[in-house]
């Protein structure tokens, strides 16, 4: 490609972005492609030669955009936002033009040091405790992994990754913990047997008293308690476990604490909520996700460790060939986590700080927080609706419940609704299962959404409610 031709597309596709920011909403949310529909338009073979780049962007609109979901969309309240910003796609773009590895300070000191910097910033900001020392993953699966990674190196006296592991070791999560503690325990060889899972209260946070039972269980036959996993809002529900209790167990019985706070660790950015990451002191390692509800486009996952050289004993590789004259006086990120080769990701994160400012993206997750409140008001003060787990955050978890059916009939019918909900294309919400009950979820925390949205959004569910209805061939009773 010429200069002349990259420069002709790269202003258009900026163009292009800066309209779909706008017209994003004007997309059904999302793709109605059936499996195979993108391969069957695609070649089964490369291009022998060339092609023109006005044909690849042809073919981007006609084959690939009717294949997208639109997580920018402001009707987004599916799973959780995945939000980017102009500010992080503009980082994104000289990230990719100056095509920096940032494997270790010296094959790019800017990387290394921005990394550091802008992790101690949004320390400051969640109001973590001084002296944790942060480093970018690609996501919460991998920080939480390697935490499970260096707990059990810890646990073993430094002796794991020579030997395997010996012994049962235990790693302790709550029921509804998310599923990358049991893939992370997994992959860490400790086996999913001796993952154990502690029952929660009726708000869905684990308790303690049963996970030191468990842990003291375990000890009376002789296993290892390596690891807790504490999360601070269920992807389920938002549920936060009690960290200071649970903190105090880890501690007395020395077991390494890692708080997963992917979704919500976010909203400790405000000062009304404080009290999220009450008891952090206690952690050893803790992960949050700004490619979530921080505006910065994934992956951005940020994971903070109290005792740096815990990880860096457990990570380090030291071959010849990667050596240099630097590594005693700098951090080389090589060593924070599992991959080698690392992009500059910091630089999206640091654009997305400065471009809003604190107090900007404050606002943001207030009025997502303000919006859920909002919602979560209309299902309280309506009769055939009903909330089915607290609204910590910004997540309103509920369910259609006119009071005369069975438990059954409402599992079957909730489902039937949300179905009913998603075909209007303006919204997207997703389900889960609590105590057994169909849930329906709708997390708020797309960049863009704004008051009308979640008005939208009632407006589809009453209708589609009313749809449902009329199907069943029984009349509600309210
Ligand atoms: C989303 C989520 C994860 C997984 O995050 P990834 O970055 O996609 O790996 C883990 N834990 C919780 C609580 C989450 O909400």
């Amino acid at each position: 490609m010429d200069k002349e031709t990259f420069r002709q597309y790269g202003y258009e596709f900026v163009d292009w972005i800066a309209d779909y920011f706008d017209n994003v909403r004007n997309y059904p949310i999302r793709s109605s492609v059936n499996p195979g529909d993108i391969k069957s338009l695609l070649p089964g073979s490369p291009p022998p030669e060339g092609e023109d780049m006005a044909t690849i962007w042809k073919d981007f609109q006609d084959i690939i955009l009717p294949g997208i979901t639109h997580w920018q969309h402001p009707g987004w309240f599916a799973f959780f936002p995945a939000n980017n910003s102009p500010a992080s796609v503009l980082g994104e773009l000289l990230t990719a033009g100056i095509g920096a590895q940032c494997m270790v300070w010296e094959t790019s000191p800017a990387a290394a040091e921005l990394e550091e910097r802008v992790l101690e910033w949004l320390r400051q900001m969640l109001g973590l405790p001084a002296g944790l020392s942060g480093v970018i993953q690609d996501t919460a699966s991998t920080a939480t992994l390697t935490a499970l990674l260096t707990a059990r190196e810890t646990a073993s006296g430094f002796s794991s990754n020579e030997t395997g592991i010996a012994g049962n070791m235990r790693v302790y999560t709550s029921a509804e913990a998310h599923s990358s503690i049991e893939k992370g325990v997994k992959i860490a060889g400790y086996g999913s047997k001796n993952l154990c899972y502690i029952p929660t209260g009726e708000d869905y946070a684990m308790l303690p008293d049963k996970l030191e039972q468990a842990i003291r269980d375990d000890l009376d036959a002789g296993k290892k308690p390596a690891c807790v996993v504490a999360t601070i809002g269920t992807t389920s529900s938002t549920a936060i476990d009690p960290l200071p209790e649970i903190g105090r167990i880890c501690r007395k019985y020395r077991v390494w604490l890692h708080v997963d706070a992917a979704f919500t660790g976010t909203a400790a950015i405000l000062e009304e909520n404080s009290n999220l990451l009450k008891g952090a002191e206690y952690a050893d390692s803790f992960v949050f996700n700004p490619h979530k509800w921080l505006l910065t486009n994934f992956y951005c996952s940020a994971y903070f460790v109290k005792e740096p050289e815990l990880l860096i004993r457990t990570m380090t590789i030291n071959p010849e060939y990667l050596k240099t004259a630097s590594d005693e006086k700098v951090h080389n990120y090589r060593d924070w986590g599992i991959q080698l080769g690392r992009r500059f990701r910091a630089l999206k994160l640091w654009f997305v700080i400065r471009e809003y400012g604190v107090s900007g993206l404050k606002e943001i997750v207030r009025k997502h927080i303000r919006l859920a409140g909002l919602f979560a008001y209309r299902i309280k003060s309506s009769e055939e609706f009903e909330l089915m787990a607290p609204v910590n955050t910004n997540l309103v978890c509920f369910r259609w419940n006119d009071g005369s059916r069975s438990e059954k009939e409402l599992n079957i019918l909730n489902k039937k609704l949300l179905s009913r909900i998603n075909e209007s294309g303006s919204v997207y919400l997703t389900h889960t299962i609590l105590s057994g009950r169909y849930t329906i979820r709708m997390a708020v925390g797309q960049r863009t959404t704004e008051k009308e949205d979640i008005a939208r959004a009632w407006e589809v569910i009453k209708y589609s409610l009313k749809e449902i209805k009329k199907s069943t061939g029984r009349p509600g009773t309210s």
